[in-house]
């Protein structure tokens, strides 16, 4: 094997080669992707326990590309986020899902992810408020859900803009709650209305009393800090008594209802909306 270094410094730069040029060639296609609709939306539905029905979708990103197919979001949203076009591409979410919830979804709330990155660009306000002049949703019915890590990079940037987007009407609420690095202290200082246990902690809620043991501790820290509280990766109908015990104020995930596009949500939650 030593004496084949040589040999493997060259497949290592070839590689490296072959890497760079995939990168730019995908770079290229997301761009035009986005140029010409080759992203769809997958709408999830988030059931609210008082309520007992649901009233709101998160809305999230597909790439149908010609060749590979359905490509999930993170195949391509990492790219994005370093290559800067996660800016155009959320411009397109955000449209796409006001537009669909405004036309199609009356009464509904729509939830929009925005990556972390996206809150140090000041002229981010402006481009929701497009989005929702464009569309004609009322700013009242639209959320965003950003991770814990919008926190930790530029924090005083992240607030300014977030109480700029605050100021518009539209409500925040933190992703994948539970797993990043940020202290808990940002929760007193950064305007959200709600919390979104991840997933990862609703998993292991059927088998284990020390699993329910902390989602009834964050479910305490939501409630202390006057948030909203929704648990994620809802898949069974167990954790969703164990969740209505536990005083969750929204569900979400497969048990509640799968991504689907539009036509198949509009069929089944329409009426519902409408009533
Ligand atoms: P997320 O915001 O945490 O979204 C939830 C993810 O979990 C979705 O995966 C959803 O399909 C999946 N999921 C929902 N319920 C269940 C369940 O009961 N069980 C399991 N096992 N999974 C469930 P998806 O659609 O692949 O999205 C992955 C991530 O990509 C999202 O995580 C979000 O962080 C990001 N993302 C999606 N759309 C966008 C977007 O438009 N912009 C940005 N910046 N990020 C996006
Ligand atoms: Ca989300
Ligand atoms: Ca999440
Ligand atoms: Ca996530």
């Amino acid at each position: 094997a030593k004496n084949s270094g040589r040999n493997n410094w060259v497949f290592y730069q070839r590689d490296m080669g072959e890497k760079i040029v995939q990168r730019r060639e995908m770079e290229r296609e997301l761009r035009e992707a986005i140029q010409t609709d080759q992203l769809r939306l997958a709408w999830q539905p988030r059931y609210d326990v008082r309520a007992a029905r649901v009233t709101a979708f998160e809305a999230l990103v597909r790439w149908h590309h010609r060749q590979h197919g359905i490509l999930m979001p993170d195949q391509f949203i990492p790219l994005a986020e370093e290559t800067g076009l996660i800016g155009a591409l959320s411009d397109w979410v955000l449209l796409r899902a006001c537009a669909d919830a405004r036309r199609e979804l009356p009464g509904m709330a729509v939830s929009v992810n925005l990556s972390a990155v996206e809150f140090s660009d000041k002229g981010l306000p402006k481009r929701i408020l497009a989005a929702l002049e464009a569309s004609g949703l009322p700013s009242s019915r639209l959320e965003i859900e950003v991770t814990e890590n919008a926190m930790l990079q530029d924090p005083d940037t992240t607030l300014e803009v977030m109480l700029a987007i605050k100021a518009l009407g539209v409500k925040f609420l933190i992703d994948d709650f539970g797993t990043g690095y940020a202290s808990l202290n940002y929760l007193r200082t950064f305007p959200f209305e709600g919390i979104k246990i991840d997933k990862s902690f609703i998993f292991p809620l059927s088998d284990s009393s020390q699993a329910r043991q902390i989602v009834e501790n964050m479910v305490g820290l939501g409630k202390a800090y006057s948030l909203s509280v929704t648990a994620e990766g809802v898949e069974t109908v167990c954790q969703m008594e164990q969740l209505q015990q536990l005083e969750c104020d929204g569900l979400q995930g497969y048990y509640i209802g799968k991504p689907q596009p539009l036509a198949q949500v509009v069929a089944q939650y329409g009426a519902v909306s409408a009533s």
